[in-house]
């Protein structure tokens, strides 16, 4: 065996052995245990002068159908489809009045992505397993919204549960100045009313 190959089988077998390392720390740091329940998000909607910040919280097996690192190409795929239907925030948000514009929207997968590919592909490849944890993983959005005919703001609709349907239930709790509310929202109840 070359100098070179020889080298590199041995640089190879640090990485792996500091990567599993290193998987094992960074497991436990990021992955939160929750208490989501399957079939039901959170979201809050805070409103204070002409910003509406809305805050969502949703277990990945809701929105993406799994709860584990993302490692194979259409779990990889499926991730990407659902950031993009968190992003398009008008066919999840319908309000009534307020002339509303979408300023900011991020969203966190962290939870189900897998940033190390790289060394993944890697150990799949050495048909190396690493145990992954058996919890919950949330996947969290955030939109922040101004409106610059605030006090016309009657309502809003969530149509959650037509992008995700896995989401059967969706508990909200809103603040409006000094007015708050809470609404569970469903199938047949999509609409938020500002008092
Ligand atoms: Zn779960």
């Amino acid at each position: 065996m070359p100098a070179t190959a020889i080298l590199f089988a041995k640089v190879c077998f640090l990485m792996l052995a500091m990567s599993s390392l290193c998987y094992g720390h960074s497991e436990h740091h990021h992955k939160t245990i929750s208490a989501h329940k399957h079939g039901e998000a959170e979201m809050s909607i805070a409103i204070e002068g002409e910003d509406v910040e809305i805050d969502l919280q949703g277990s990945a097996a809701d929105i993406v159908g799994f709860e584990h690192k993302a490692h194979k190409d259409d779990e990889k795929l499926k991730l990407a489809q659902a950031k993009l239907k968190l992003q398009a925030a008008r066919s999840i948000f319908q309000f009534e009045g307020g002339d509303c514009k979408l300023l900011e929207h991020n969203s966190d997968f962290s939870a189900v992505e897998d940033k190390r590919s790289n060394i993944a592909d890697h150990i799949h490849t050495t048909h190396i397993n690493i145990p992954e944890a058996k919890q919950h993983s949330d996947i969290n959005a955030h939109y922040h919204f101004k409106c610059t005919n605030i006090d016309s703001l009657k309502s809003l609709s969530i149509n959650i549960n037509e992008i995700f349907p896995a989401i059967e239930k969706t508990d909200v709790s809103w603040i409006k100045n000094q007015h708050q509310g809470h609404e569970k929202l469903g199938k047949n109840h999509s609409k938020v009313i500002f008092k």
